[in-house]
């Protein structure tokens, strides 16, 4: 009964479908059939056509040998993409290539992609999902809670699971992970959410994050240190692609991703140069951290909500709400003999297009003092071979001494000078500059270069056009650089140029970090900031391997006022200023240094004997002459005694002069000194005073060699080489 009711049913509802999609029907039926003929009328065509020309074969149909062509192309394709699998020597040269012709970045993308290509295919594929179970169990072993993640549980009760994998993950495993972390929040009183994701990014393997820190076991976490590891290794990018290369054709085969802990932020918000993050639990103030676009910024913030760090590179390219990562050490910078003659930027990287700098080292930045024990006091000098600094305020290695004056007043021609000066001397310069024009740096260059002391000395160029956190940086990357030389024993002469700039990079840093203004709207930390950086200039002690760095800061004034903020701060730091006045060098006398403010408060105990028996009374005499010719500029009438007083005074000032890159030797600075103040100039006219210096060493070296042997000694000439010295003097000249 029921099968008929079924087939009456059916044949109805046939009827009823036939009845009301007839036409449809029909319509493709017909339309079927149209497209049957019309092709077969077009075949019939075809046949009775020409065979076509060449140039209309090349449109239509494929020429002689593109066939060949195309064959080829794809076995190439075949056996490339062995290659790739195999790792193989060939694919070697050829990525090898890559690294060459391409940036190291571009390189990297490609290296990911092959090693994508080949965990995606059998048999690696099912080797790399095997591993999960024994990766969750290592990661599950290792999770543990930070200090940063219990202070954020003590705030909101609960932290965040996340569990990503490359592929979908067995429940089992979810479930185990669920429960371990529930167990580690159970410990301390606080719940936990699990999150599960997948991301095909990662390539293979697993990784947990609970809080802030992330327990990473995937292939692209691998892929990334290979791409850090490479980066600071000083070696070239084809060694480099090999050893790569080498690694992964012997990873591909049997692949276990190691797990690496790091921890993780976000981008809250971006701008001028200064980064706020979210996250990072246990981050530490200098720490380097890097962004996803691969710029690194150092952290100079810690609130409990937020963490703000200055960017080193292009800003722009940081995105809000992209990822950030604690690399695990405070900023460093490459150090060792390799800088030697190169300009570098405040980071470290080479800036004079002279090729890629092979590092052996790096060191922080930030580094405490020698401690006190440790030191010894200044007892060695250090010669500009500037007569006026060298007579009047010597320095000492191992000191602190300021260079201090109104805008274009030679403050960098003496530092200059005194690179210059160093040759042959085995001290290591190291030139800082901030906030400098470009121009200005490449011709301290060329100039160092010219007198062959670029050698041994590094510029450390934080540019104007840089940002401020680069100029902020740049005088502690130098001090670094400088710090790995005294340590090792050596000598470091150390200039920066100057301390105003980076004392107003500071300030914008710290505006922009909304730190409260203090006196010129200085922060309050600004003067930490500066003895902090110079304090780590110092004399070690022979247990401590004798080195030093000589530190000359240098300092811009406005308009004299040496009483202003920063300033007062750095005179109080260091130990001496040499003071610079725009009247004297407008006046012609060059270096424009001011006698009566410029002082150097360690230096006289490491002056050479010589030089303080030559120089002894220069300062009052000159202190003298200064008095007198501020009073006589008052009135008119003049007596002999005070007159001569004024003669005297204005040759010594004369012999004072000196131009640039002619350091002189202390030997000649004392004998001049001394032929100056025992009047064997007097008869000299002011302007002829330049030949009577060149006469003076020319003469004395051709004919008293043995006087000069006394001098070049640096030793206290006694009463009888004195009376040597008179008498040749008094031979060559004549003596008023
Ligand atoms: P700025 O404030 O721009 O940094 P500065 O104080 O560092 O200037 P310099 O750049 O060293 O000054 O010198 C300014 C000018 O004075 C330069 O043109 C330089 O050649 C000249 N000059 C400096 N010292 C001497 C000297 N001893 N003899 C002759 N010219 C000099
Ligand atoms: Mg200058």
């Amino acid at each position: 009964m029921a099968i008929e009711y079924v087939i009456i049913n059916f044949l109805i509802l046939a009827g009823i479908i036939v009845l009301f999609c007839r036409k449809t029907i029909v319509r493709l039926f017909r339309d079927r059939r149209q497209n049957i003929l019309r092709q077969l009328e077009q075949a019939e065509q075809w046949e009775k056509m020409e065979p076509p020309t060449l140039s209309e074969a090349h449109f239509d149909q494929p020429a002689v040998g593109y066939q060949e062509e195309i064959a080829a192309e794809q076995a190439i394709a075949q056996t490339k993409l062995e290659q790739i699998h195999a790792f193989g020597h060939r694919e070697c040269n050829e990525i090898h290539r890559i690294m060459v012709e391409k940036t190291k970045r571009q390189f990297f993308a490609q290296i990911k992609q092959a090693v994508a290509d080949v965990f995606l295919t059998e048999p690696y594929h099912t080797k790399i999902r095997e591993k999960e179970a024994a990766l969750v169990d290592k990661i599950l072993s290792m999770i543990h809670l930070t200090p940063g993640d219990m202070a954020y549980l003590k705030r909101h009760n609960v932290l965040y699971v996340t569990l990503t994998s490359a592929f979908e993950l067995d429940p089992a495993l979810v479930q185990k992970v669920d429960e371990a972390t529930t167990q580690l929040l159970n410990t301390v009183g606080g719940k936990t959410s699990l999150w599960v994701l997948q991301d095909p990014a990662f390539i293979g393997g697993l990784r947990l994050r609970i809080g802030d820190t992330v327990y990473d076991g995937t292939v692209s976490e691998q892929l990334y240190h290979y791409e850090q590891s490479i980066n600071n290794q000083p070696v070239t990018p084809e060694e480099a692609a090999t050893e790569v290369l080498a690694e992964f054709s012997q990873k591909a085969a049997e692949f276990t991703p190691m797990i690496r802990v790091y921890q993780l932020g976000r981008v809250m918000q971006i701008s001028d140069g200064i980064c706020w993050m979210d996250g990072l639990a246990d981050i530490m103030y200098g720490e380097v951290v890097e962004f996803e676009c691969g710029e690194s910024g150092m952290v100079l913030d810690i609130q409990p909500d937020r963490i703000g760090c200055v960017v080193f590179g292009e800003y722009e390219n940081i995105e809000s709400g992209s990822r950030v990562r604690r690399v695990g050490r405070i900023a460093a910078v490459p150090v060792g003999n390799s800088l030697l003659g190169r300009v570098v930027d405040a980071v470290g990287n080479p800036v004079d297009g002279d090729g890629p700098l092979y590092v052996d080292e790096t060191r922080p930045i930030e580094c405490g003092a020698p401690a006190i024990l440790n030191r010894s006091p200044v007892s060695r000098p250090l010669h500009t071979g500037l007569k006026a600094i060298d007579a009047l305020v010597p320095i000492g290695r191992g000191q602190r001494e300021l260079i201090i004056g109104d805008r274009q007043t030679g403050k960098t021609a003496i530092a200059i000078d005194a690179i210059i000066n160093q040759k042959g001397k085995n001290t290591v310069c190291i030139y800082v500059a901030i906030g400098q024009k470009e121009t200005s740096i490449a011709e301290v260059r060329e100039r160092l270069v010219q007198h062959g002391a670029m050698d041994y000395t590094i510029i450390v160029a934080a540019n104007a056009s840089g940002s401020a956190a680069t100029q902020y940086i740049a005088p502690f990357s130098g001090t670094a650089m400088a710090e790995h030389f005294m340590y090792a024993g050596q000598d470091v002469l150390i200039i920066y140029d100057d301390l105003s700039k980076h004392a107003v990079a500071y300030r914008e840093l710290s505006l922009l970090l909304h730190r409260p203004s203090g006196r010129e709207a200085y922060p309050g930390d600004i003067f930490y900031l500066h003895s902090r950086l110079l304090e780590r200039s110092a004399q070690l002690s022979p247990e401590c391997g004798g080195g030093s760095i000589t530190a000359l800061p240098i300092i811009e004034t406005l308009a004299g006022d040496i009483s202003a903020y920063i300033p007062t701060n750095v005179i109080s730091i260091t130990d001496g200023q040499i003071f610079l006045e725009s009247e004297l060098f407008h006046e012609g006398q060059r270096p424009a240094i001011n006698v009566g403010l410029s002082v150097s408060r360690v230096g006289g105990a490491a002056q050479t004997k010589l030089m303080k028996q030559m120089a002894s009374s220069l300062r009052t005499k000159l202190a003298q002459y200064r008095e007198l010719s501020d009073f006589t500029q008052l009135g008119s009438e003049i007596d002999e005694v005070t007159k001569k007083a004024l003669d005297d005074g204005a040759r010594l000032m004369e012999a004072l002069k000196q131009g640039r890159y002619q350091p002189l030797a202390d030997w000649k600075q004392a004998l001049l000194l001394f032929a100056v103040s025992e009047g064997y100039a007097k008869s000299v006219e002011l302007t002829e005073m330049p030949l009577f210096e060149k006469e003076l060493y020319a003469r004395f070296e051709q004919e008293y060699p043995s006087l000069v042997a006394i001098l070049r000694s640096g030793k206290k000439v006694e009463v009888d080489g004195l009376n040597d010295l008179r008498a040749a003097l008094s031979a060559l000249f004549v003596r008023n």
